[in-house]
């Protein structure tokens, strides 16, 4: 019986073989299927897989040959045992490239897939990776592993998806490689929507979880375990000795919706937002490592919900603020619903090392519907140092934490100083990289001797790179420039980070410039460049690239006599990468032929990481400097993370400085954040098509500093502050026949939080 079964095979596996030589290189795959170990299928195309999967028997892998398998839907399903899993494999592991619309689902027991890379596509369907055929034909005891996800976004930003969705129960999901998700939607998502995949046990771990860029609305986690409808379910996930490098998305890096899970030895590298206990009770956070160096918005852990464990943790540099602080113990509300707040109670945190943190916040989200104070909960045997001022923020009565053996160097608030020794503490940079004071350690304060990052290339795989930087302007090499046509063809041509460089003279240009990657144009000599626009658009962002004009004139008084001429914009088509703009040492002047013309109009779906305007002159221009407020849909979706203007002059200028629109009160998002310094503003905003008569239009705008500017005769400043405890900071301007900004607060009553000091206003108004 069992020789006849193993004929049946060797047929099988010699007709596959047979099949696979006519595509592709013959020696190679001849050289492969000899080195096949027994029970190996090779297969080139997708009937052949299908068909060797069908008859996959317990012990057999099923290998793809290598090359690209474009449109792939991969159903890899059977039933393995222990000992003889059904494996699917790469002929050579990076070599297996599935692209266009591809996915992997998975369903049985028992399967193991490697090696396979997803890139230059995306998902057709709600994942990339699904371990799940559909409703209730699950996959259990199995595992994908050695697989990389690169930039496989749909390209419908806000068509949202996941890239990993865990169901069933006993899966793994170890040493992947998962990079650049810009659409909306957890990256890796685990499900406990029916019983059958609740109490999982799951392990998710040494998987590299790659930069995600800022999505500008919620959906941008990177990993999710539960949501709130099953939250108060056990999930018993592991999640153990991953890399998260630049998590970016949004405000929750991790969002823990479920009970008794493990987050535990993992790397938060320069990540924005924090390790959230958002639902769940009974989960334990231990010796993870957040590593901030001081970037915007680098969060720690957000403590929410009972019986949390949360220990031998280090946290240095962290910057965030408010919910997204370095260490956060948030409010309940009482008999709160299953999607609001739980209280904390219960909860002990202790031997956590906080060096360097912005903000610690106790009782955080105190208002009038989150009243529930943390109770019965310790905070105990932690070591907290500060270089600075004191990180401590308290909101409300956090009697119900007991402070006791805390180290510290810092001056305690008095509501808590009593469970902190105050006394100089010397650290010192160890061998594993984290700053430690032995003195501490050897009393039992504070992390652990022993605590040593997971080093990001234990994680992922070790033959896909893990360097993704961004390209930054004039990186690149230089080109010169003498025409119009010239420019064209060099901004059509460029690599990412080039720079194009114009002689002097003039440049009429009859042709729109397309940028899809990162350029700097820019003149040679004192501004003796001199570009006419002569259509109704100069330059058009598309999706991938990002523009730095610098050192050059651009006068628009060739431009054609139409409404609504616009010198840059983005591609009018929905965008999946975050883009770049810079105006600097930049002349623009005379958009003036008819109204409306506007200098820079964001499109619909379009999401700017920075624009920033230095050095530079506007003046004569009949339309608006920045239009970034085409996001009306109030989802708490935007288009811009930071603005800075500094060190400039804008004069007679119709529409406004920056409309910028954050609608709806989401609170996931860090930005829009608004610079303004060092600046003159004079006759702004007053024509009669600038519909909210003002000279800049703020709404929801997160944080908005105004410093050391000079107004003169404008349309006043609106700004109007949604969610989020935005701040505002109006300081050291002089205000002339002008009024002080208007800041007012569209959700919450009173007074607007806007801190405004030592501004000068003079003249009639
Ligand atoms: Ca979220």
């Amino acid at each position: 019986m069992k020789g006849t079964k193993s004929a049946v095979l060797v047929l099988s596996l010699l007709a596959v073989i047979g099949l696979s030589a006519c595509v592709g290189s013959n020696e190679t795959k001849t050289k492969s299927s000899i080195e096949l170990p027994q029970g190996h299928v090779l297969v080139a195309d997708q009937i052949a897989f299908n068909k060797a999967m069908e008859n996959a028997q317990p012990g057999q892998t099923i290998v793809l040959a290598n090359g690209v398998w474009e449109d792939f839907e991969m159903l890899v399903q059977g039933k393995g045992t222990k000992e003889s899993p059904i494996g699917v494999s790469a002929q050579t592991e990076g070599e297996v490239i599935l692209s266009g619309l591809s996915n992997l689902s998975l369903y049985g027991e028992h399967l193991v897939v490697s090696g396979l890379v997803f890139k230059d596509g995306y998902s057709p369907t709600g994942s990339v990776i699904s371990f799940r055929k559909s409703g209730d034909k699950l996959a259990n005891h199995s595992r994908v592993t050695r697989t990389v996800i690169d930039n496989f976004s749909n390209p419908d930003k806000f068509s949202s998806d996941n890239w990993v969705a865990m169901y069933g129960r006993y899966n793994r999901f170890d040493h992947n490689h998962l990079e650049g998700k810009s659409n909306a939607g957890v990256t890796m998502a685990v499900r406990l929507n029916s019983v059958a995949s609740q109490e999982n046990y799951h392990q998710i771990d040494h998987n590299y979880f790659g930069p995600r860029p800022i999505l500008g609305s919620n959906g941008g986690e990177t990993l999710r375990v539960g949501t709130s409808k099953y939250s108060l379910s056990n999930s018993f996930t592991v999640v153990e000795n991953n890399y998260f490098d630049r998590a970016n998305g949004e405000v929750e890096i991790i969002s823990n919706k479920s009970g008794s899970n493990t987050f535990r030895n993992n790397t938060f590298f320069e990540s924005r937002g924090t390790l959230t206990l958002r639902h769940g009770n009974g989960n334990l956070v231990e010796g993870n490592v957040f590593l901030g160096n001081g970037k915007d918005h680098t969060g720690g852990i957000r403590v929410i919900n009972a019986d949390q464990t949360i220990r031998n943790n280090y946290m240095e540099g962290l910057t965030g603020i408010r919910f997204g602080g370095g260490f956060v113990v948030l409010n309940g509300v009482p008999n709160s619903r299953i999607n609001r707040y739980h209280q904390v109670k219960n909860t002990v945190i202790e031997n956590n090392t906080l060096v360097n943190l912005s903000n610690i916040n106790l009782a955080a989200g105190s208002d009038a519907e989150r009243t529930a104070v943390p109770i019965d909960s310790a905070f105990k045997n932690n070591l907290v140092v500060s270089e600075g001022e004191q990180p401590f923020k308290i909101f409300d009565d956090v009697s119900g934490i007991t402070f006791s053996g805390n180290l510290t160097n810092a001056d305690m608030p008095e509501q808590i100083a009593s469970g902190f020794v105050k006394q100089a503490i010397k650290v010192e940079r160890a061998a594993t990289g984290l700053l430690v004071n032995t003195e501490a350690a050897s009393k039992g304060v504070g992390a652990s001797l022993t605590l040593r990052p997971i080093d990001k290339n234990k994680t992922g795989v070790s033959w896909y790179p893990k360097d993704t930087q961004l390209v930054e302007f004039s990186s690149g090499n230089e080109v010169t420039v003498d025409s119009p046509q010239g420019l064209v063809d060099a901004v059509a041509n460029a690599n990412a980070g080039d720079v194009i460089k114009l002689v002097a003279g003039e440049y009429e240009m009859v042709k729109p410039l397309i940028v899809d990657t990162t350029v700097t144009i820019m003149g040679s000599g004192e501004k003796a460049a001199v570009v006419y626009p002569m259509r109704t658009l100069l330059a058009e962002i598309s999706d991938g690239g990002s523009l730095k004009l610098h050192n050059l004139v651009i006068d628009g008084e060739k431009a054609p006599d139409a409404a609504g001429n616009v010198l840059v914009r983005n591609t009018r088509l929905p965008t999946l990468k975050n883009y770049r703009l810079s105006f600097d040492n930049v002349i623009v002047r005379n958009l003036n032929v008819n109204h409306s013309a506007h200098v820079f109009d964001a499109g619909y779906r379009s999401m700017a990481d920075r624009i920033t305007i230095t050095d530079s002159v506007f003046e004569n221009i009949t339309g608006d400097i920045l239009r970034l407020n085409k996001e009306q849909d109030d989802l708490g979706i935007y288009n811009l993370e930071y603005l800075t203007i500094s060190n400039s002059q804008f004069k007679d200028i119709q529409g406004a400085v920056a409309k910028i629109y954050r609608g709806g009160t989401d609170e996931s998002t860090f930005g829009p954040h608004v610079f303004v310094e060092n600046s003159r503003f004079e006759n702004i905003a007053k024509g009669k098509r600038n519909k909210h008569q003002a000279s800049f239009y703020l709404h929801g705008a997160q944080d908005t500093d105004l410093l050391n500017n000079e107004f003169v005769d404008l349309m006043p400043i609106i700004i109007e502050h949604t969610v989020g405890e935005p701040q505002t900071l109006v300081a050291n301007n002089s205000f002339i026949d002008v009024e002080l900004p208007k800041v007012t607060e569209v959700f919450t009553k009173g007074d607007s939080t806007a801190v405004l000091r030592n501004n000068t206003v003079k003249g009639s108004k």
